[in-house]
C-alpha cells in the first residue's frame, strides 16, 4: 500500500530485463521466503537487487488513474468477502540501500504483465508504536548498532547508504523508523478516507508477514479498491499526506495517521484497526471507559451514520422473549466520563445524554440495545425484573429484518428529550417527550 498516490514514482520497465540502476541495489542478508506461490523474493547474486514476484489475484485488476496506478475490482465482492490474502516482507531499509525494488506482477495463469520499480519509502509501518510483545523478534533501531558492527566484518559494510544508529540522518528524506513493508501487487493500493477494504493480520514474524484483504462493503466491478491508512499506521511518522486526493465525501483533507483523527473517527474505525492499534488507543487514553456489551442472537446491529440501529434475524411471535439484558449502573458523577461500547467487535462512543437511561440517583447504560428505535406503536416491551436486569418481549409479530422498536416514553428517564416522531404508525404522538 503505496503513502501518496500523487508522489508514486512507479514506472513501467520494459519486459527485457535490464542490469539495475546504482539506486536499485539492496544487500539483504538472506533470502527471505513464504511459501506461497502468489508473492515470492528473488535477490540478484551479482547485483543485490531485490525482486518481488507477485501474481494478481483474480477479479482484481491494475489500471492506470489519475495519479498513479490503482486496483480496480472486474468482479463483484460481498461486505465481509475476502479479495485475496496479502504478503509483505519487513525490510530494515537502514541495514540496506534500498530505497527501490522491482515489482513483477503476473496474471492469474501465471502469465507476465509487466514490472515496476518501487520505492521501500511508500511501503511504511510506523513500528515504533508497536507492541513489543507482538513483534519481540523483529528489528528495531536499537538493534542496528549491532547488526551494523555485525556487518562491519562483511564485505559490504560500504555500502552506501547502510547507517549505524549513531549516523542515522535527521533528513526527513529518510524518515526513522527503518523498517518497510514490502507488498506485491496491492503496493498500488491507494489510501482513501472511506475505504472499502480492511486488512487484518493472519502472521507475522521479523521477516514476513500475511494478511487478509476484507470487503468492508459491497464492491462493484469498475470499483476502485483503497485502504484506510489509518487502519495500519498510528503515527505516519515522516510520510503524511499533506492533501489526500481521494475524493470521497468523507475525506479528512489530510492523512495523518490514526493520531490525527478526531475522537468519534478514531472510535468508528477501530473495528477495521491493527489490533496494535486498537491496544495503543486505549493505553492513550486510559480515561475511556470501555463498557462491553454482547449482541443475543435472533437481533443484529445495523451500523448507519445517524441511523444505528436494532433488528430482527428471525422470526418473533407475540409475547416472546426476544432478548433478556443486564445494565450497568454508572454513578452520576461519572457522567462526564467518555464511555466507549463495544458490541461484538463494534465500537461506539456514547452519546451520555442520549445513550444512557437518567435515574434519580445512577444512569444505566444498558448495551446494544441503546440503538433500539423509539416507535409510538412499538413491537417490544421492556419489564425490570431488578433494578439493572431486564426482559425484552414482543409484543406482536416481529419479523427477519425488521427494526426492533420500543416506547422511550415508557423508560421513564429523568432527562426529558424532546423530538419529532416519524415512526409512521396511526397512534404517532408526532413530538415526543421522552
Ligand atoms: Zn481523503
Ligand atoms: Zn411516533
Amino acid at each position: 500500500m503505496k503513502l501518496s498516490s500523487v508522489s508514486s514514482i512507479a514506472f513501467a520497465f520494459t519486459s527485457t530485463r535490464k542490469p539495475p540502476p546504482e539506486e536499485v541495489r539492496v544487500v539483504v542478508n538472506k533470502k527471505p521466503t513464504t511459501g506461497h506461490p502468489s508473492y515470492s523474493t528473488e535477490i540478484d547474486p551479482v547485483s543485490g537487487s531485490l525482486t518481488i514476484h507477485s501474481i494478481v489475484p483474480k477479479g482484481i485488476e491494475i489500471q492506470d488513474g489519475l495519479y498513479g496506478k490503482k486496483l480496480v475490482a472486474t468482479q463483484k465482492f460481498h461486505e465481509g468477502q475476502v479479495l485475496y490474502v496479502g504478503y509483505a516482507i519487513l525490510l530494515d531499509i537502514a541495514l540496506s540501500n534500498a530505497e527501490k525494488y522491482f515489482v513483477r506482477l503476473y496474471n492469474h495463469d501465471g502469465t507476465f504483465q509487466t514490472e515496476e520499480i518501487m520505492s521501500t519509502v511508500h511501503s511504511v509501518v510506523d513500528y515504533d508504536k508497536l507492541a513489543s510483545d507482538v513483534l519481540h523478534d523483529c528489528i528495531y533501531q536499537d538493534d542496528v548498532a549491532k547488526k551494523k558492527s555485525k556487518r562491519n566484518n562483511s564485505d559490504t559494510s560500504s555500502s552506501p547508504g547502510v547507517f549505524g544508529l549513531g549516523q542515522l540522518p535527521s533528513s526527513p528524506s529518510f524518515p526513522v523508523p527503518s523498517i518497510r513493508q514490502i507488498y506485491g501487487f496491492d503496493a498500488f493500493m491507494n489510501h482513501s478516507c472511506d475505504a472499502n477494504t480492511y486488512h487484518p493480520l493472519v502472521s507475522r514474524s521479523s521477516e514476513m508477514m500475511s494478511y487478509q484483504a476484507i470487503a468492508i462493503r459491497d464492491i462493484f466491478p469498475g470499483d476502485e479498491i483503497t485502504c484506510d491508512y489509518a487502519f495500519f499506521d498510528y503515527e505516519c511518522n515522516g510520510h503524511e499526506i499533506e492533501q489526500c486526493l481521494c475524493g470521497s465525501p468523507k475525506c479528512r483533507g489530510k492523512m495523518m495517521g490514526f493520531q490525527g483523527l478526531s475522537l468519534q473517527e478514531k472510535i468508528s474505525i477501530l473495528p477495521y484497526c491493527e489490533l496494535e492499534i486498537v491496544s495503543t488507543f486505549f493505553r492513550e487514553n486510559n480515561d475511556i471507559t470501555l463498557l462491553r456489551s454482547e449482541i443475543p442472537p435472533g437481533v443484529d446491529l445495523i451500523v448507519k451514520p445517524n441511523d444505528t440501529h436494532l433488528v430482527a434475524t428471525r422470526t418473533f411471535e407475540a409475547a416472546e422473549l426476544v432478548f433478556e439484558n443486564k445494565s450497568t449502573l454508572i454513578p452520576t458523577h461519572d457522567l462526564s466520563k467518555t464511555y466507549v461500547l463495544e458490541c461484538n467487535g463494534k465500537y461506539f462512543l456514547m452519546d451520555n445524554l442520549h445513550h444512557f437511561i437518567h435515574r434519580r440517583e445512577y444512569s444505566e447504560a444498558v448495551g446494544f440495545d441503546c440503538f433500539m428505535d423509539h416507535s409510538c406503536c412499538p413491537n417490544t416491551s421492556q419489564v425490570y425484573q431488578d433494578s439493572t436486569t431486564y426482559v425484552v418481549r414482543a409484543n406482536h409479530l416481529i419479523q427477519p429484518g425488521d427494526r426492533i422498536t420500543m416506547d422511550y416514553t415508557s423508560l421513564d428517564s429523568l432527562e426529558r428529550v424532546s423530538f419529532q416522531c416519524n415512526c409512521g404508525s396511526a397512534v404517532c404522538k408526532g413530538l415526543i417527550l421522552s
